[in-house]
């Protein structure tokens, strides 16, 4: 059976990306943060998952740790045998505009949403590597893309993915492992539920579709980046945004 692992997965679009992978027939490591209450919200996850007929374990990492990247990536090949895809979906904000952003914000998000990029690559490759198959979705955002007021920290660690993403497509694409990256725009999920409701309707605005997403319309974009549905595909950036940007 192949396996996923997907980090960031109690809540939100990486617990709804664990669901649909579960539901196309993979096993799946559910990354959390190494908390109580990020615990108790994977098993919820992983009770779902094994619905669908495939194992389902929880693992305990902050993935802005190199060293708990490198025990988690162990731990999920021993009790799951392999890695065959990778989604790399964690992240935080902090946002505030550049005036009012403290060193300590501005760091604190690049740590989570790009230095846990590259922890987790540095211990999936090589096992993609021997596997000689792998696939990789790096969970973006549009801001990356166009930047974002009150989104410095935020935007240039978006970008990071993306450049990290093309970065890996051409260092790993004679090895049959793909690398692309979606970009979300604005999809319900605890992160965007805290927004003001002023800012949220002023924002739907600018997307055609006049509708915020849903978890499972990013998922259903990453189940075909891991499909072979999706084998010649590599370096791209796929937008989930409703036509935010046109
Ligand atoms: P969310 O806050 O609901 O989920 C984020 C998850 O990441 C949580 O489970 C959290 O515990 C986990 N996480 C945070 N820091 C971690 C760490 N150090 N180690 C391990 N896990 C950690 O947010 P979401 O909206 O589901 O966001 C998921 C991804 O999608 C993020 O990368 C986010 O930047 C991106 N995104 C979201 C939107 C949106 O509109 N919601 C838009 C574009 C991109």
């Amino acid at each position: 059976m192949a396996v996923a692992l997907i980090t960031g997965a109690s809540q939100g679009i990486g617990a709804c990306i664990a669901k649909r992978l579960a539901k196309d027939g993979f096993d799946v490591a559910i990354n959390h943060y190494p908390n109580e209450s990020g615990r108790e919200k994977a098993l919820e996850v992983a009770k779902e998952c094994e619905a669908f007929g495939v194992k389902a374990v929880c693992f305990a990492a902050d993935v802005s740790k190199m060293a708990d990247c490198e025990e988690m990536v162990k731990a999920v090949k021993e009790q799951l045998g392999s890695i065959d895809a990778l989604v790399n979906n964690a992240g935080i904000t902090k946002d505030k505009l550049l005036a009012r952003m403290s060193e300590d914000e501005y760091d604190a998000v690049i740590a989570i949403n790009q230095k846990s990029i590259f922890n987790m690559l540095k211990n999936v490759c090589p096992v993609m590597m021997k596997q000689k198959h792998g696939r990789i979705v790096n969970i973006a955002s549009v801001a990356g893309l166009y930047g974002n007021p009150g989104q410095i920290n935020y935007s240039a660690s978006k970008g990071a993915v993306i450049s990290m993403t093309k970065t890996v497509a051409k260092e790993y694409g004679r090895k049959n492992i793909t690398c692309n990256a979606v970009a979300p725009g604005f999809i319900h999920t605890p992160m965007t539920d805290v927004l003001a409701d002023d800012y949220k309707e002023k924002m739907l605005e600018a997307v055609a579709m006049r509708r915020y997403g849903e978890p499972e319309e990013v998922a259903s974009v990453v189940s075909f980046l891991v499909s072979e549905d999706s084998s010649y595909v590599t370096g791209q950036v796929i937008e989930i945004s409703g036509g935010l940007s046109m």
